[in-house]
């Protein structure tokens, strides 16, 4: 969409004028203060409204109670010790068949098979869900919206109000396809290192996670790798902040055989179970 300078203008005025009455919110891992165009309020709306058109856009739940309880209870427990624990979180396992995950503003996200079948630990997935937590906290999702998604967003405002929205499923695709800033990606990697620990698991999960998907370069998940820090440079800095922060821990939890009953079991057509190359640890 092209955006002309009146339009520019406008949004600039509709931004600084959003500012005075949603108000500047303060992102609880910085403390700073950000321009945000959506309360938090409409936070919730908006993962409420768009979290159904989104599970059909992903091929729908996959339908395993014992999978999906187990994957939301790994998302509660980190969820619990975050910088917002007491929102509510929904955690849900989705049929697609790419490598991804998406966190909705309102603490909607979802986890495809794709991605499920190429992780071998419950670390892993911990460090994946944190990562899309921390979005979730810190309204990555809100500002990506306010930014991209334009005059589109004034259709959300208007839904607050009880307005229709005919374009649901475009609007879907749109939140699909957010990017987040490099900065946001920074953050999300470095806040879900310590949300993982914190929750009581093996922080080198997301050093396996990130090689994983570095493998998968060709495919170029949306979420991890469509921009920003290269694969190469989040593993040498999840690296580095593991040996300064988290060196002389011990017994964290990797649980392997946990995921591989609980997910890798479960999931029917997996198609070669991955080796076991990727584990730092010979774990239980
Ligand atoms: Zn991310």
């Amino acid at each position: 969409m092209k955006i002309t300078m009146l339009g520019k203008i406008r949004l600039l005025i509709l931004s600084l004028t959003s500012c005075l009455f949603v108000g500047c919110a303060v992102n609880p891992i910085t403390g700073e203060e950000e321009l945000m165009f959506i309360s938090e309020n409409q936070d919730v709306e908006i993962g409420r409204k768009y979290a159904p058109e989104i599970e059909k856009q992903l091929g729908g739940k996959i339908d395993d109670a014992s999978l999906q309880d187990y994957i939301d209870s790994v998302g509660q427990r980190i969820a619990r010790i975050s910088h917002r624990p007491n929102w509510e979180y929904h955690f849900t396992a989705v049929e697609h068949k790419m490598i991804n995950a998406i966190a909705l503003p309102g603490g909607y996200i979802f986890v495809t098979k794709g991605m499920l079948e190429k992780l071998t630990t419950e670390a892993q997935l911990a460090a994946l869900l944190a990562h899309e937590i921390v979005h979730v906290t810190a309204r990555h999702s809100s500002a990506a919206i306010s930014r991209q998604m334009g005059l589109s967003f004034l259709l959300f405002g208007a839904t607050a109000a009880g307005a229709k929205i005919p374009q649901e499923a475009g609007l879907a695709l749109q939140l699909i396809g957010l990017k987040y800033s490099r900065e946001n990606e920074r953050m999300a990697d470095v806040a879900g290192l310590d949300y993982m620990v914190v929750a009581g698991y093996n922080p080198y999960g997301a050093v396996e996670l990130h090689q994983m998907l570095q493998k998968q370069d060709k495919v170029r998940p949306a979420e991890f790798l469509s921009s920003h820090p290269s694969p190469k440079n989040r593993i040498i800095s999840l690296n580095a902040r593991i040996q300064t922060r988290y060196g002389g821990l011990e017994g964290l939890r990797i649980g392997k055989n946990a995921y591989r009953s609980a997910v890798l079991d479960r999931l029917p057509d997996i198609e070669n179970p991955s080796p076991d190359k990727l584990d730092h640890l010979n774990n239980q």
